[in-house]
């Protein structure tokens, strides 16, 4: 009847998370329901991983399907589904080659190491690659590996885990310049995310990125883009770089790749591609039948059914009406975002108002202390918007 996580059971997990007292057991659409049977509105998307909302009916029918045909391979044999999806990746962007991983952080981690094993390839015969620097930003996001921490811009993601790898700058973000200067002969690449989303959905100038392949075809660099949040439709685009007229040379994917089974991928062309060879780099279940099922499924609704098409006038919809909200209250410092990646900063902590909206049905995060951040599903409607800025100028109204 009820699936409440007792007192012991939750003592018994490591001390990762500061969890809210609620627990979900079922999700459809754009909706969640706790087990006294309350429903929620999941304005997060679980954390930007179900783009197509919960258990879109068609992922779910394929991942059923293939679960009870074969869920696991080794990668010492030929994966057809994996082949399948790759194919369908590189059809959709700048790459030719995908390595299938299972998160975002491990996407990042194999970029790293690409990025090292390719500048190696180019200095043959050096026991230690001359350029093995990667520049990345200020407040940026990475994942929890070592390498990647060490990538992430944050003081307190890397606190305590020293020594960390050498071979990371950091530079401000959306400050070409700022990169520019930091380059030096140890320079391999540069990586950044199109949108910087758990620093609180920071968008840069548009020219940002195409300022920064310029700089690193001029330096002889790579262009490596996190797209971990920004990919899979978030911004209206596929993979939100589009906008922007570049491609890079490496990108990372994962979060709603495969729709909340764990995925992650990291594709590249086929010149950077070429560093990696049988033994370089490997996962256990990177790219299962199973995954790459839910994927492949995942990438026809997104891109056959409209689910695409509708993003960026949804997240003007949105976007607008948040707006609205603003004018209203002087608590919104700023209202920004992309497509239907959205933050409302608040001039003062958002925490209680995070706390508040989730008791009155609605889910956001709370990014960088003062910003609520917005990832709906791609699928969400305009009622759902609206029910969903009903439910924050409430909370808004009440909190003065
Ligand atoms: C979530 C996220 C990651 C890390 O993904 P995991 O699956 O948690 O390892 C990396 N980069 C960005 C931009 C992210 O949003």
């Amino acid at each position: 009847m009820t699936t409440a996580v007792s007192e012991q059971g939750a003592s018994a997990l490591m001390n990762t998370y500061a969890r809210f007292p609620v627990a979900f057991v079922r999700g459809e659409g754009s909706c969640l329901w706790d087990e006294k049977g309350v429903k929620y509105l999941d304005f997060l998307a679980g954390i930007g991983v179900n783009n197509l909302g919960h258990c879109p009916p068609a992922v779910v029918e394929a991942i059923r399907e293939q679960a009870g045909r074969l869920m696991h391979t080794s990668n010492l044999y030929r994966v057809p589904l994996q082949e399948q999806l790759a194919q369908r990746l590189v059809g959709s962007c700048f790459a030719d080659r995908v390595f299938f991983c299972n998160s975002g952080a491990e996407a990042n981690e194999a970029a790293i190491k690409l990025v090292r094993k390719y500048a190696h390839e180019r200095e043959k015969g050096r026991v230690q690659a001359h350029r093995f620097e990667i520049i990345t930003a200020t407040n940026s996001f990475h994942g929890r590996t070592l390498a990647t921490l060490t990538a992430t811009g944050q003081e307190k993601v890397r606190r305590g885990y020293e020594p960390l790898p050498p071979g990371f700058r950091y530079v401000p973000y959306n400050q070409p310049e700022a990169v520019e200067k930091a380059i030096t002969a140890a320079t391999a690449a540069i990586l950044v995310e199109p949108i910087q989303g758990e620093s609180g959905v920071v968008v840069p100038d548009a020219g940002y990125l195409a300022a920064l392949r310029e700089i690193a075809d001029r330096h002889d660099l790579l262009l490596v883009l996190d797209e971990v949040q920004t990919g899979m439709g978030r911004t209206g685009r596929l993979w939100c770089h589009q906008w922007s007229g570049i491609h890079p040379d490496v990108m990372t994917v994962a979060k709603s790749l495969a729709s909340g089974l764990p995925m992650g991928a990291c594709l590249a062309t086929e010149k950077v591609a070429q560093a990696f060879s049988p033994g370089s780099h490997g996962s256990t279940f990177g790219g299962t039948p199973l995954v790459s099922a839910a994927a492949l499924a995942t990438l026809d609704v997104l891109l056959e059914q409209g689910v695409l098409a509708e993003v960026p006038g949804k997240g003007e919809y949105l976007l607008e009406q948040l707006r609205t909200l603003q004018l209203r209250h002087k608590m919104i410092r700023s209202v920004r975002g992309k497509g239907l990646m959205i933050a409302v900063e608040l001039n003062s902590p958002a925490e209680e108002i995070l706390g508040v909206c989730l008791v009155r049905g609605l889910l956001l995060s709370c990014q960088m202390g003062t910003v609520l951040r917005f990832l709906p599903p791609l699928t969400v409607t305009r009622e759902e918007m609206d029910r969903a800025v009903a439910i924050l100028d409430g909370v808004l109204t009440d909190s003065y």
